[in-house]
């Protein structure tokens, strides 16, 4: 069905001509070769036909040969020749749209062809290829440049211009959404997005800086809050929501990080095959013998009982060594001081140590330290006393009537004491290091216009044994789905009513009502927990489910043994609850539930700390705080209020979204698991946002945006247009030739249904 013909007929040189990639059919042709035209007939694809199809029907006049070059690659990699080999670069392409099968064997087919990218009009999807792919270069960078979206192969980059441009031409802000579960390449794509952002904007020495600045940040906060696990050798164990800011000639000023419930009892214990925070490895690799010295610390990390549970200290695609420098190096270009840095490097080995600090009972039943040696390498390290530290983790203050006494803890109270020291001292510092990254990312002095927001946040989990870290993460994917369904479908639909435009209606699954379930006020599970947290008396893990089986046991996202039927109930343990997410069914073991969500530590350990004279330990345990009555807030409510706040500043954005999709769970290269993909695409919402996409229009504007950058291609409109923007659009639209099906005038904005009418029209502004 296509023919790809020179309209003036040389002499076929097939090998030499035609580009380069992709070019399967066309490479046996000579369109890249001179000034031959390019003619392509497409029977099956009437009003599909992307732009850059048309765009080659228009040309009348020689094609060059870079511009046949980067035309024919989309042509062919899009829905042309091709297509069959690498199926559509968009899925609204897809004929079968409705077809979750043809969607998988549509990316399956691309991900076979290392095509890992394809669109959902403008949505990413991005399958993990595991293997470094040749299209991240400097070259690629600047292809992508100043495109049309369409008109190259789907990309990262593409995603990364469209956004910047959007920024300064309509000086809104934006954010890039990317989600995806734990190893689908979430956080490449943000550091592919920042280094592209840093790469196409406007440059001078200070920018320069800025720039280095931000691309800095990442080997910073990745050594100290990714590790290995099962599913990633790289493991985000935060949720990171980083600005970028620009002034108005569009260069990046400025930056700022919001981090989400780093997962602290990674500290203190890992599973086996997987490790503790990278930093704790680096640094027993990297530092040379005066620096081990300092810190008291062996080489190996089978010392540390920190860093031996997980039997994997070593990790092939891991080079601790390397990445410590690059730490090393980044710390200082992030203007850390000397101080700063050795008192970072201090807290990280005094952690080390903690852990091996053990403990026995005397006659007693009390504990007692056993290694006193040890202790004394921590209070050396974050400078605190050691007797006061000794006595801090083996007794508590109890005040009882007005006398302060010390009560002795059993061992496993201070076992317990010490863990939680452990991760607060960890957690806390962490923290530091966010707030200190962005006193160095501020921006000083430069007015800011617009900025654009990355989120890679933790994709949705389910594990064998699920606990209350699940259900929080979990609980974050639900928030960022209704996010979703709010901007991208609800707004949708709402927005062609509004505007008065003709409209048929898509059905989708609303996960308010999960949401809901976990986080309304006095009767969601959040609060459930924290009242039992907050009640005296015989508040335990138990009583928690109990209380939860009383309020939201007949909800119909909600199960428990109790409550299910016979069969539910051969799946469900006394102790678990399951609640029946957007995403699939998880069941969670209540188990620590209330601790985790507590989080307490023993105001001694904090008293001990306070007076450290580690800098960064002594801002991190204020003395304020021991004066507070009030109980600090749980985990649960901290988090909750802390995404709502992030729902906030999404939803003032413009959104973009990369959906990011793991192949397989064996990390590689080769392999495409239907099922896996199968079940990722369903949460992720693809076949509901293809639906949308395909019904609708895929571009929007208000009409003084667009009259104020197209009426320029209008004598009637240009240079001045008094009368109301939309009868401007109106005459413009008119006088460009727009088809009568191709575009709707609605109350307040233009739509357009094919990218490709506004890419003609952009292409013909730009001439
Ligand atoms: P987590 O939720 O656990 O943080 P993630 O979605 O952030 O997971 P990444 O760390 O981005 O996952 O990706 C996991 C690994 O997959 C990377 O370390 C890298 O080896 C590989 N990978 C991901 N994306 C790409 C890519 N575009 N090109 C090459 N390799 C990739
Ligand atoms: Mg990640």
């Amino acid at each position: 069905t296509i023919q790809v013909k020179p309209a003036t007929e040389s002499k076929p040189k097939a090998e030499k001509t035609g580009p380069p990639k992709y070019g399967i059919e066309i490479r046996k042709q000579p369109i890249a070769k001179g000034n031959g035209h390019l003619t392509v007939s497409d029977s099956k694809f009437p009003g599909n036909t992307p732009l850059h199809s048309y765009k080659i029907f228009k040309f009348q006049q020689p094609v060059a040969p870079v511009r046949a070059e980067r035309y024919s690659v989309s042509t062919m990699e899009g829905a042309l020749t091709a297509r069959d080999r690498v199926g559509v670069q968009d899925f609204v392409l897809l004929e079968e749209y409705k077809s979750e099968n043809a969607f998988i064997f549509n990316l399956k087919k691309r991900f076979k062809e290392k095509l890992i990218y394809t669109y959902i009009g403008s949505v990413l999807v991005s399958v993990n290829p595991y293997q470094q792919l040749s299209f991240y270069t400097q070259y690629h960078m600047e292809k992508y440049q100043g495109v049309n979206f369409y008109e190259m192969p789907p990309h990262v980059y593409a995603i990364a211009d469209n956004v910047y441009r959007s920024m300064r031409n309509e000086s809104c802000d934006q954010c890039i959404l990317i989600s995806g579960e734990s190893g689908a390449g979430k956080t490449e794509a943000s550091k592919y997005i920042l280094q592209y952002l840093s790469v196409c904007s406007t440059s001078n020495e200070q920018v320069g800086h800025i720039k280095s600045q931000l691309l800095q940040s990442n080997p910073v906060l990745e050594a100290f809050g990714n590790a290995k696990t099962h599913r990633n050798d790289n493991s985000s164990r935060f949720g990171k929501y980083m600005d970028i800011q620009f002034d108005y000639k569009g260069a990046p000023v400025g930056g700022h990080i919001l981090n989400y419930l780093l997962e602290k009892s990674r500290v203190v214990h890992q599973a086996s095959g997987e490790r503790n925070f990278h930093i704790f490895y680096q640094l027993m690799e990297g530092s040379d013998e005066k620096m081990l010295r300092k810190l008291c610390l062996e080489k190996t990390p089978d010392t540390y009982f920190y860093t031996n549970q997980g039997k994997c200290a070593k990790v092939r695609s891991i080079n601790d060594r390397k990445d410590f420098i690059a730490v090393q190096k980044a710390l200082k270009v992030l203007e850390f001081s000397e101080q700063q840095i050795d008192n970072l490097f201090e807290i990280v080995a005094s952690v080390l140590h903690l852990g091996n600090v053990n403990f026995s009972a005397n006659d007693e039943g009390n504990a007692v330290v056993q290694n006193d040696h040890v202790v004394q390498k921590v209070s050396i390290l974050l400078g605190c006393d050691l007797d006061q530290l000794l006595q801090a983790l083996t007794h508590r203050t109890i005040e009882a009537n007005k006398e302060k006494m010390q009560s002795p803890l059993a061992v496993d109270q201070a076992v317990y004491a010490r863990d939680a020291l452990a991760k607060a001292v960890y957690g806390r510092m962490f923290n530091w290091l966010v707030e200190s990254l962005n006193g160095s990312l501020t921006n000083k002095d430069v007015k800011r216009r617009s900025l654009i927001g990355l989120l890679d946040i933790y994709g949705f989990e389910i594990f064998k044994s699920n606990s209350f870290e699940q259900f929080c993460i979990n609980f974050c994917n639900e928030k960022l789905q209704q996010l979703f369904i709010q901007l991208t479908l609800k707004q949708e639909q709402e927005e062609y009513r509004s505007e008065g435009i003709e409209w048929e209606p898509v059905e989708y699954f609303n996960n308010k009502v999960i949401c809901d379930l976990v986080e309304e006020r006095h009767k969601g599970i959040i609060d459930i927990l924290d009242e039992e947290c907050l009640r005296p008396g015989d508040a335990s893990d138990k009583t928690f489910l109990k209380k939860l089986e009383e309020t939201v046991g007949e909800h119909k996202h909600f199960v428990t043994h109790a409550l299910g039927d016979a069969k539910m109930r051969k799946t469900i343990g006394y102790e678990e609850f399951r609640l029946i997410h957007y995403a699939g069914e998880v069941t969670y073991s209540i188990e620590g539930f209330l601790d985790k969500n507590n989080d307490l530590l023993f105001r001694d350990l904090k008293e001990t700390m306070s007076k450290a004279t580690n800098e960064i330990i002594k801002s991190v345990f204020p003395t304020s705080e021991l004066a507070r009555l009030k109980r600090p807030e749980t985990v649960g409510s901290q988090f909750r209020t802390s995404l709502n706040k992030l729902m906030d500043i999404l939803m003032s954005k413009e959104p973009s979204y990369v959906r990011c999709i793991k192949p397989n769970d064996a990390k590689m290269s080769d392999r495409f698991d239907d099922n896996l993909v199968r079940h990722q695409v369903k949460y992720l919402g693809l076949m509901e946002n293809l639906r949308v996409r395909r019904a609708g229009f895929a571009y929007r504007r208000t009409y003084d945006v667009f009259l104020k950058r197209y009426k320029s291609l209008c004598p009637k409109t240009w240079p001045r247009w008094d009368g109301p923007a939309k009868e401007g659009v109106a005459l413009l639209c008119k006088h460009i030739d727009y088809a009568d099906g191709d575009y709707r005038l609605g109350k307040t904005k233009i739509f357009i249904r094919f990218p490709k009418t506004l890419f003609a029209t952009e292409d013909a502004f730009q001439i």
